[in-house]
């Protein structure tokens, strides 16, 4: 048993939402003791920067932006690193990892998720590459390097971002997706027919309202099939249909899950002495996978966490989709069946923008030239459309 004789703040993960926590923990405490337990190498970088590796020939250790010692060595905190956590003993106030078990006073999830792969037959669908993590990338790094073509599954903001950047690169790229348009939960079709424009004019073949259905290995690469009877041959084939939170050891623990480990606005589970934030979280009833709602959340929790209760609060959030040959930017509600649109659209771009039946605004997308308007439009959203 490892007793850190004090009060320590024990934090499984080492990704976005468990630096940011030790940032903002490290902003009023100097000397709150932290260890942090990481399945992971425990190195810091930026995973947004996943979507752009194969134009930028950026290789996983391009990505590090600071080793997870040199981390610790400045955040003054333990790290555990390449060390899986297996389980939660609430009435001890223990982990356990490998034998060996580690006691803490506040414990704080930050799991993260794992890419859901659907099921496909065929004897290469276990060679389907994700890439959600820096060590998924720098297993498949070499693979993709040497791919030419590369069929993408899953038409949402990772996989249109990623396809495009493949076909920027100047691989053969299949886009494929369920769902009959680009992005449908985040784009009304008018502005993603646009996109779909720009990705066929960048040479991508766009197989939408269609699903992979077979993968079988051939002499050079994968023979894929499709639930139309359509065929294409490919050197690799990358995931990114969505994502699955890790919860394993919140349910294990008795803790209360359900699409994500659920937390209230303090960022507490059903424990008094456990949190969670980040791709892990289901903060109040929403999983909000992306980077401004895990800064909120750390900053909140690090209050909770030094003795003042604190509720986490969401504004008006930003979303951009990094898609360079068609930028965009939008927030709010953009995809509901009876918004009223304003649209202005000139040859540099569009704004877009969403009212609801009061004439309220509630949500815009801008385009290219026109992104400069998304910070006046974000201003003059309500919190939390
Ligand atoms: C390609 C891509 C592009 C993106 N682009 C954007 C963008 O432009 N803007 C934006 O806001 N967001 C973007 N996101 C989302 C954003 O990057 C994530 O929301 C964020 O990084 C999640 O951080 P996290 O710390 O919650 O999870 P993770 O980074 O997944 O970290 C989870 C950690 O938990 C550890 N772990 C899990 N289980 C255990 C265990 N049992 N024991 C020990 N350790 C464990 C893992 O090793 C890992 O260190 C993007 C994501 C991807 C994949």
């Amino acid at each position: 048993m490892i007793d850190a004789n004090e009060k320590c703040i024990v934090i499984i993960g080492s990704g976005f939402a468990a630096y940011q926590l030790v940032k903002s923990i490290r902003r009023t405490s100097a000397d709150q003791a932290i260890i942090i337990i990481t399945a992971g190498s425990g190195d810091d970088y930026v995973k947004p920067e996943l979507s752009h590796v194969f134009s930028k020939k950026l290789t996983a250790q391009d990505m590090v932006k600071q080793s997870g010692s040199d981390f610790a060595a400045e955040y003054n905190i333990t790290l555990m690193n390449h060390t899986r956590v297996d389980e939660i003993n609430r009435l001890e106030k223990t982990v356990s990892c490998q034998g060996i078990d580690i006691a803490y006073e506040n414990l704080v999830l930050a799991t993260g998720a794992q890419s859901f792969v659907p099921f496909v037959e065929g004897d290469a669908a276990k060679d389907i590459i994700t890439l959600n993590s820096l060590d998924e990338y720098q297993l498949s790094q070499d693979k993709l390097a040497q791919a030419k073509s590369v069929l993408v599954v899953g038409a949402g903001l990772v996989g249109t971002e990623i396809a495009m950047d493949l076909a920027i690169a100047d691989y053969k790229v299949i886009l494929s997706d369920r769902a009959d348009a680009l992005l449908p939960s985040l784009l009304p079709e008018f502005v993603s027919s646009q996109l779909y424009q720009t990705m066929r004019r960048q040479g991508v073949e766009l197989q939408l309202g269609n699903e992979l259905s077979s993968m079988t290995k051939t002499d050079t690469g994968v023979a894929v099939s499709f639930k139309n009877g359509h065929t294409a041959n490919v050197d690799s084939v990358l995931c990114a249909a969505g994502l699955k939170p890790n919860t394993a050891l919140a349910s294990q623990a008795g803790l209360a899950v359900n699409r994500g480990i659920v937390v209230d606005k303090q960022l507490k589970t059903n424990d008094p002495s456990i949190f969670a934030l980040g791709d892990c979280a289901e903060i109040d009833g929403k999983h909000l996978a992306f980077l401004q709602p895990i800064i909120l959340s750390a900053n909140a929790l690090a209050k909770t966490l030094n003795g003042t209760a604190t509720e986490v609060m969401f504004p008006a959030m930003l979303v951009k989709v990094k898609t360079p040959l068609y930028p965009m930017q939008l927030s709010g509600s953009t995809t509901a069946a009876d918004t009223n649109w304003q649209i202005d659209m000139t040859a540099s771009g569009m704004t877009a923008k969403a009212y609801d039946s009061a004439e309220q605004l509630i949500g815009f997308v801008v385009t290219q030239d026109h992104m400069k308007n998304a910070f006046p439009l974000l201003r003059a959203l309500p919190a939390n459309t």
